[in-house]
């Protein structure tokens, strides 16, 4: 059984976008640069955003955060945005959710140029996105965290063709991804979602299982069969102990496993990763 190491991947990752940005600073005068907008205080949202600067230092990425209060209205902040989609000193546009009451978050997200839109939520990477083929990303972002779970697919050397994935959750920015990104390498998809029923029977049959449901210790070692990859996406509180935990019963699940991947120490680590690769890939769009 392959426990993935996430760290390990993740500083792997890094290591190798800061090497790659210091090449582009010597060759283009400046680094990539990501800007992250937050409204509000949200408390996970700015958990994330600090976790983003921290590891845009680490990869040579310049990362700005513009943090705009609770009051800031929806024009202010499609303002603000054009503005950024102006800059050509800004290659990626993080719009951090989620958004103050009242502000209509979809309108937000498509005021972010698709040329900048470093998660690949805009209608028109959404689009580019369902009428890719197997390696065919180039014209732009892949979601976050959907990259990584194909990232970490690779890494572990899984064989996708032909092999039965079942996918639990159907959102815009993990299931429904994740489930085209492994369409494209000839995986037969199911995308399973709160009114599938009989799910254990669709799981048990499963080469691969990707958890994207929100729901602590949901995938259980009865539903899994022997040899199944599981990746886990879920970021949960433990209801017994309060701590972060998935929604795969990691404990029981993995001796059944060949590959399984731990909440925390995951998918979750290589998300920012993945945004960071993502601004990387936006200033070299930009610059062809
Ligand atoms: P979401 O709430 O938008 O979607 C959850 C999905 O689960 C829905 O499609 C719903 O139909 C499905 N679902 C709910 N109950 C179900 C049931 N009983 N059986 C089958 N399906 C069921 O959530 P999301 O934004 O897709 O996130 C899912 C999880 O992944 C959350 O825990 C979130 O925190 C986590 N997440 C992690 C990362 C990361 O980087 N690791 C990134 C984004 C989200």
């Amino acid at each position: 059984m392959i426990l993935f190491d996430g760290k390990q991947s993740a500083a792997d990752a890094l290591q190798s976008l800061a090497e790659k940005s210091t090449q582009l600073l010597s060759q283009y005068g400046r680094r990539p640069c990501l800007n992250v907008v937050i409204a509000g205080d949200d408390y996970g949202s700015m958990r994330y955003v600090a976790s983003c600067e921290k590891n845009a230092i680490k990869a040579g990425i310049d990362c700005k955060v513009i943090r705009l209060p609770q009051t800031v209205s929806e024009i202010e902040l499609i303002d603000r945005i054009r503005q950024l989609n102006e800059d050509m000193t800004v290659d990626g546009i993080l719009v951090q959710m989620p958004l103050p009451q009242g502000v209509d978050a979809n309108k937000v997200i498509q005021a972010v140029s698709p040329d900048k839109d470093v998660d690949g939520i805009t209608d028109t990477n959404t689009a580019r996105l369902w009428k890719s083929r197997k390696n065919d990303y180039s014209r732009f972002c892949v979601p976050c965290t959907p990259r990584s779970v194909m990232r970490i697919l690779k890494e572990t050397i899984v064989e996708l063709d032909g092999k039965q994935a079942v996918v639990i959750g159907r959102s815009n920015i993990v299931g429904l991804p994740v489930s085209k990104l492994l369409m494209n390498e000839n995986a037969t998809v199911t995308v399973a979602h709160s009114h599938t029923q009989n799910l254990p029977a669709l799981l048990r049959q499963a080469d691969i299982i990707v958890a994207a449901v929100g729901k602590a210790r949901f995938v259980t070692a009865d539903m899994v069969k022997k040899g199944a990859v599981v990746i886990d996406v879920g970021i949960n509180q433990d209801p017994m102990t309060g701590k972060m935990c998935g929604d795969v019963d990691t404990e029981r699940v993995a001796p059944l496993c060949s590959v399984i991947t731990p909440v925390p120490g995951g998918v979750g680590l290589l998300t920012i990763c993945s945004l960071l690769e993502n601004t990387l890939d936006c200033f070299l769009r930009q610059q062809h």
